[in-house]
């Protein structure tokens, strides 16, 4: 089965196509893909980068001076099927397209073959995720375009979620928000899910009996309690602006601080949007850069916001941790992964230090020898602490696949 992937964001996309042709289950592993392409818009206003790699190590890369998604889509797609990098002999021979659509709302709890009605939740729930999912509908239609009435899949970010129980989804403000749809959805669910999965083949034990704690800290930044194979809590909430300091976003602040702002400064709606999202965080307390690395650099020349903004984050990053320990009321496994979780040894090692007193024990060598999909705790730690690298756009398949093999 032919599967293209595609991760639609407002600046960049990510896609790949893979052949899977197994009888039995999925490896947990990816196999490489068969082609991956990616489009960055952010460098120049009006110009799309195209980048593409084959699996035999073929590429391509062009320039494309057009705002219009499906012009670049249509010039991506040519690449699967022309040139070097030609791996397939026609776009018809894709079997299946699916899509990362971050908000699914309380509907869509699983993964769902597209479909009118599909689409227009999507695009009603942009509401709820006006940064993405935008982006992810014009990504549908982009493809339907380009190739018709192919199988498309919504792979949704919050499903994993959907099972989070009603003490830990509603908020305690009136109980009307609930009917106004206002409650915690959490966000990044395909990755922890991935991460789930590959904890249990890490660990040769069954997901099911298993309870994890996923750290997805890169850009964004969440965790969740997984428990039964579901999230039973998750860090993010109504938005991906609550809970953990991230490289731009502010996380859980009190929202009496805005009141504040509100009131006393006369800050507009956009003006607070602006400052939470895109100027608090790592970058808002250093004043350098949300980039954890630039962070490093910074502390090492002895400045003092840049330690700031690292003890905030490492601080913040515990106190939710402990407060997953509640939900979960105990621990099998700590999971790192994505930008920082993947590459920091530093924040690894803060985080873990807290919960010594728990049994929680790392092994200093694998911790700082760049560990991949590897359990980096000592052999008497009562946790597994395990770094894993995220693989979205895998999970993404694996899901068309579960939902699609046994309709072809
Ligand atoms: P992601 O959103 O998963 O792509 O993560 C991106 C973030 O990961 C960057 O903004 C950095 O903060 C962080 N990152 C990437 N590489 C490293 C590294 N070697 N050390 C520390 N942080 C890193």
């Amino acid at each position: 089965m032919k599967i293209l992937v595609l991760n639609a964001g407002s600046s960049s996309q990510k896609s790949c196509l893979y052949d899977l042709d197994y009888d039995n289950n999925l490896p947990s592993l990816p196999p490489p893909p068969l082609w991956e392409g990616k489009v960055d818009w952010s460098h120049h206003q009006g110009v799309a980068e195209i980048e593409v790699e084959t699996a035999r190590g073929d590429k391509f890369t062009e320039e494309i001076a057009t705002d219009s998604q499906s012009e670049v889509m249509s010039r991506l797609l040519d690449t699967i099927c022309e040139g070097s990098t030609k791996v397939i002999n026609k776009l018809a021979d894709i079997d299946v397209v699916g899509h990362r659509v971050v908000h699914g709302g309380r509907k869509y709890r699983e993964s769902t073959v597209i479909n009118q009605s599909v689409k227009d939740a999507i695009a009603h729930l942009a509401k709820l995720a006006p940064a993405h999912n935008p982006a992810n509908l014009a990504g549908i239609e982009a493809v339907e375009n380009i190739l018709g009435d192919i199988k498309q899949v919504a792979v949704f970010d919050t499903a994993f979620h959907s099972n989070i129980p009603d003490k830990a989804a509603i908020y305690p403000g009136p109980f009307e928000w609930t009917q106004q749809d206002i409650i915690r959805y959490g966000f990044h669910g395909i990755g922890h899910q991935y991460c789930s999965q590959r904890a249990a083949d890490i660990l040769g034990k069954d997901l099911m009996s298993l309870r994890l704690i996923s750290c997805h800290l890169g850009n964004g930044c969440s965790l969740a309690a997984i428990k039964n194979a579901r999230s039973v809590d998750t860090t993010m909430g109504f938005t991906p602006l609550e809970g953990l300091m991230m490289g731009s976003r502010s996380g859980s602040v009190d929202p009496g601080i805005l009141i504040y702002l509100l009131q006393q400064d006369n800050y507009t709606v956009e003006q607070l949007d602006n400052i939470l999202n895109k100027a608090s965080g790592l970058k808002g307390i250093s004043g350098i850069s949300s980039d954890m690395r630039q962070i490093k650099a910074a502390i090492s020349q002895g400045n003092y916001r840049a330690q700031l903004a690292f003890d905030i984050y490492v601080h913040r990053l515990r106190s939710n941790i402990g407060s997953m320990l509640g939900s979960l009321a105990g621990l099998d496994a700590l999971i790192f992964t994505a930008g920082i979780g993947e590459n920091s040894p530093e924040i690894r090692q803060a985080a873990c230090e807290a919960f010594e007193f728990l049994g929680i024990k790392i092994d200093t060598d694998k911790n700082i020898h760049k560990p991949i999909d590897e359990d980096i705790s000592t052999s008497d730690s009562a946790v597994k602490v395990l770094v894993i690298h995220t693989q979205e756009n895998w999970q993404i398949a694996r899901e068309c696949y579960e939902l699609i093999a046994h309709q072809v």
